[in-house]
């Protein structure tokens, strides 16, 4: 029997694809367990509207390690107001645009930007009582993460998910499709931190679940590891 860790001091690490539904799942687990969250993909996304506005060429590799230093990036952890801040901009609105979306797997996957993104989030992870999410949580960021999940789900699943999500009419399944796909493929098969699932991962595939059903099972899976998580 492992030894279960008190709800403070857990982290819950969500690592999976695009559009598996990591930030709604942990956002809401979050607020049952009374935890912090850090959405580890705004900040990158954060990054890359910083180089973006600051018309760094996103792919050209160099440029963007020699800047990636210079943003001064800050992340809320209320899962009900996930803040993100560029320079003092609020930025939450813009790093979900069209623009970010195209860019943000060329700039997270120089490694640069990545170690400075890394040490930041370790440094909001701190003494945990957090859920995090990501596509490196488990691996890299926080491999003694007491739960580690990794959420999938059909890419079909997931295209149809983010679509209805984003709302935007103008936008079809199968271009939101394609577009996950792409960065699927950028995000898993580059060579610093990959999208994958740690050793010691628990697969979730969502294909078939609904977003509370989801829920319910990463909180029952929280009450196994962390004292005081009982439902
Ligand atoms: O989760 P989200 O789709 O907002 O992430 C945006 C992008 O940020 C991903 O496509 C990926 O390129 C990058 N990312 C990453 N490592 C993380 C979180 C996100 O490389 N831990």
């Amino acid at each position: 029997m492992e030894t279960r860790t008190p709800l403070a001091t857990i982290v819950i690490a969500v690592d999976g694809p695009s559009g598996s539904g990591k930030s709604s799942v942990s956002r809401a687990v979050a607020r049952r367990l009374g935890l912090r969250y850090l959405d580890t993909g705004a900040m990158y996304r954060a990054m890359t509207w910083w180089m973006l506005h600051n018309g760094i060429d996103v792919h050209d590799a160099g440029a963007v390690a020699a800047a990636a230093d210079k943003p001064e990036l800050a992340s809320g952890t209320d899962p009900a107001d996930p803040a993100i801040t560029a320079d003092g901009t609020d930025v939450a609105g813009p790093i979900r645009g069209p623009e970010v979306t195209a860019a943000v797997s060329a700039v997270s996957a120089v490694p640069e930007v990545r170690t400075r993104l890394v040490a930041l989030q370790r440094a909001v992870i701190g003494t945990g009582g957090i859920v995090v999410e990501g596509r490196d949580i488990g691996t890299v960021v926080a491999p003694d993460a007491a739960l580690k999940v990794y959420l999938t789900a059909s890419e079909a699943a997931r295209a149809a998910r983010r679509n209805a999500e984003t709302g935007d009419p103008a936008v079809t399944v199968g271009a939101t499709r394609a577009d996950l796909a792409r960065r699927d493929a950028l995000d898993s098969g580059r060579a610093t931190a990959p999208l994958a699932m740690a050793d010691d991962g628990i697969l979730v595939d969502t294909t078939e679940m609904d977003r509370d059903q989801v829920v319910e099972h990463l909180l029952a899976l929280a009450a196994d590891r962390a004292e005081g998580a009982a439902q």
